[in-house]
C-alpha cells in the first residue's frame, strides 16, 4: 500500500485551465447529442438508440464489473465462465486486453497520484499549461506513454488460469466481435444494409467513444474534481456525474479507500449500477465471496470522523483488516 504523501495541487488550479479541461470532456459528449438530435428519424431510430444503450452497458459492464471489480480487485468470485463473458465484453470496449488492463490498473492503486501512478493528473508541472498537461495526460495521454515498467508481476494470478490467458490474447477477436453484433442486430431489426450500418455506426464506434471517455473520465476527472468524504492518500474524487454515467465507478474517493469493496457508492443515494448487477448475480447463485467494507471500517475511514483524526492510526492497515466478506453461496 503507498504511504507516499502528496499535497493539494488541485486546491490552487487556476480558473481558465479547470474551463478549458472541462470544455475538452463535455464538448465532444454535447456534440454527439446534438448529432443524434439533428439525424433523429432518419440517421438515428428507436432501433439505434436500443442498440447503443444496450451495447453501451453491456460493454461497459465489461469493464466496471469485470476487468475492475472482478479480475483487478477480486471484490467478489464466480464460475470461469462467466469471468471470460465479463473479460470478452470489456475487451469489446478497446481498452486493451485483459492482463494490459488489469496490470495498468493495479499499478495505479499502487502508486496513486505519485510519479508512478500510470495516469495521474498531478505530475505535468504547474500553473495553466501544468494543469492541462496533466489533465491531457491522465485522460489519454499516458496511453502514449512507453512502459518501463514490466506489467508481469502485477497479473501472476491471472496468468495462473489457460482460460483467462486465451481470452486475454485474443483481444482483437473480441473488439471485431463487438462491431459484428451491433451491424448484425441492426440488420436484423431493419431488414436492410443500411440498417446494419448503423448499428455498427452507433452501436459500434459512437459507443466505444462513449465508453472510452467515461472511463477515462474516472481517471482524469475523478482525481480532480468531486468530493472526498474518506481518507485515501490520494486526489481521488467521489464525482455524482460519473457515478451516475461510468455505472458506479465514479465513486472513486470511497473506491481508493475500499478497493476491495465490490460496491463504489456506499450511500443510498450513490447510484451504483455496477453493483446491484454484482447482488443480482450473488441472488442468483453466480458470485459469491462478495466483499463489502465493514460499519466500523467506513466509520474509521472517514474524513470528518473522530477516529481519522488520532495521531497514531494507520488507516490503510485498519480498514484492509476489517473488511468483511458477505458469502452467499
Ligand atoms: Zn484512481
Ligand atoms: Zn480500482
Amino acid at each position: 500500500m503507498n504511504t507516499t504523501k502528496t499535497t493539494d495541487p488541485s486546491s490552487r488550479l487556476p480558473l481558465p485551465a479547470r474551463l478549458a479541461t472541462l470544455g475538452a470532456i463535455f464538448l465532444p459528449f454535447f456534440g454527439v447529442i446534438v448529432a443524434i438530435i439533428l439525424v433523429w428519424g432518419w440517421g438515428f431510430t428507436r432501433a439505434d438508440l436500443a442498440i447503443l444503450v444496450t451495447m453501451y452497458v453491456l460493454t461497459a459492464l465489461g469493464i466496471t464489473v469485470g476487468f475492475h471489480r472482478l479480475f483487478v480487485h477480486r471484490s467478489f468470485e464466480t464460475y470461469m465462465v462467466v469471468k471470460v463473458i465479463f473479460a470478452a465484453l470489456g475487451s469489446m470496449t478497446v481498452e486493451g486486453s485483459l492482463l494490459n488492463w488489469v496490470a495498468q490498473h493495479r499499478r495505479h492503486h499502487q502508486h496513486s497520484d505519485t510519479a508512478s501512478d500510470p495516469h495521474s493528473p498531478h505530475h505535468q508541472g504547474q500553473g495553466v499549461i501544468g494543469w492541462i498537461r496533466g489533465f491531457w495526460h491522465s485522460h489519454i495521454g499516458w496511453a502514449f506513454v512507453p512502459d518501463v515498467t514490466s506489467l508481469t508481476p502485477y497479473v501472476k494470478d491471472l496468468n495462473q488460469s489457460r482460460a483467462l490467458r486465451v481470452t486475454s490474447v485474443l483481444f482483437p477477436f473480441w473488439v471485431a466481435l463487438g462491431l459484428v453484433i451491433p451491424a448484425t442486430l441492426g440488420g436484423l431489426v431493419s431488414g436492410t444494409w443500411i440498417g446494419a450500418w448503423r448499428g455498427l455506426l452507433w452501436g459500434g464506434f459512437v459507443r466505444v467513444f462513449l465508453v472510452h471517455h467515461v472511463t477515462w473520465s474516472v481517471n482524469s476527472v475523478c482525481h480532480l474534481w468531486g468530493a472526498r468524504t474518506y481518507l485515501s492518500h490520494d486526489q481521488s474524487r467521489d464525482n455524482f456525474l460519473f457515478g451516475i454515467l461510468a455505472l458506479g465507478e465514479g465513486w472513486h474517493n470511497t473506491h481508493h479507500a475500499f478497493p476491495t469493496s465490490a460496491r463504489h457508492g456506499l450511500r443510498w443515494w450513490q447510484i451504483d449500477l455496477s453493483y446491484e448487477v454484482i447482488r443480482l448475480l450473488s441472488l442468483v447463485g453466480l458470485a459469491w465471496d462478495v466483499k463489502l467494507p465493514s460499519k466500523q471500517a467506513r466509520l474509521d475511514k472517514r474524513r470528518d470522523s473522530e477516529a481519522s483524526r488520532g495521531p497514531h492510526h494507520n488507516h490503510s492497515s485498519a480498514v484492509e483488516a476489517v473488511e468483511t466478506v458477505e458469502s452467499r453461496r
